[in-house]
């Protein structure tokens, strides 16, 4: 179900003026989600409620707005878990506008069927911790192979398809990772074409506020992380 639209955001989609669709219900839960009050209980539950949008009208909002936006940055929540995406993500390209997906990877059987469809233009997968931590934001041990497999699909269809830009992008609580890790993670996706390093920002309603508190993460920080890893990356940017 698409539970909000952000008409116009210059942040969601790089180079691109962009719409956000926000797709309610995730089956993660990372301490610092900054859209807790979306992910639902149990992922499913959301989808299945009524309220929200129906995909045609925020398609027939954005035929009205072709001349402002360049495309749409679909996001959540989790959107591979929503029935309705494949059909969204082809109206959406039918109407000529570029398509963003922000995925935490957890269905890659999804993210193959969308990619091979040419449904996306780029892809941001969320690469939590190094797969040893990932329990602390994947309840399902399923879902955590399931990243290891999506991480592969981007890469095959990014670099040696060349069809797709992407980026994997990892947000820094310096409470959770430390440099050992996210040099774990470089380890891990070594060769992929961009690498983000986004330092944890609070806001209100953080998913466990109490654990992450208000601090952000301290710029050096990253800035060290990005130094670590730089040489399993062709480009590593930081976003703070
Ligand atoms: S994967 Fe994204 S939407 Fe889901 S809990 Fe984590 S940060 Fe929130």
């Amino acid at each position: 179900m698409i539970c909000d639209f952000m008409p116009v955001s210059l942040v969601d989609y790089p180079g691109c003026v962009a719409a956000t669709v926000f797709v309610a219900g995730c089956n993660f839960r990372c301490p610092y989600c900054h859209n807790s009050s979306i992910i639902g209980g149990t992922g499913s539950l959301l989808h299945d409620s009524p309220g929200g949008y129906e995909p045609g009208e925020i398609i027939d909002c954005l035929a009205d707005r072709k001349k402002l936006i360049d495309g749409i940055c679909i996001t959540g929540g989790e959107p591979t878990l929503w029935q309705g995406l494949k059909d969204f993500a082809a109206a959406i390209k039918a109407e000529g506008f570029k398509v963003k997906l922000d995925t935490n990877g957890s269905r890659p059987e999804v993210l193959r069927e969308i990619l091979e469809q040419g449904l996306v233009d780029y892809v941001a997968m969320d690469v939590k911790a190094p797969v040893y931590m990932y329990s602390l934001f994947a309840p399902d041990e399923e879902d955590i192979l399931n990243v290891q497999k999506s991480v592969d699909i981007i890469m095959l269809h990014g670099d040696f398809g060349g069809k797709i830009d992407y980026e994997f992008r990892t947000t820094v609580h310096e409470k959770i990772l430390g440099l050992h890790d996210i040099e774990e993670i470089g380890r891990w996706l070594s060769g992929a074409k961009r690498y983000v390093l986004q330092g944890y920002k609070y806001s209100p309603g953080v998913l466990d506020e109490d654990f992450c508190g208000t601090k952000p993460c301290d710029v050096t920080f990253l800035k060290k992380a990005s130094a670590v890893i730089s040489k399993h990356f062709k480009e590593v940017l930081i976003r703070s």
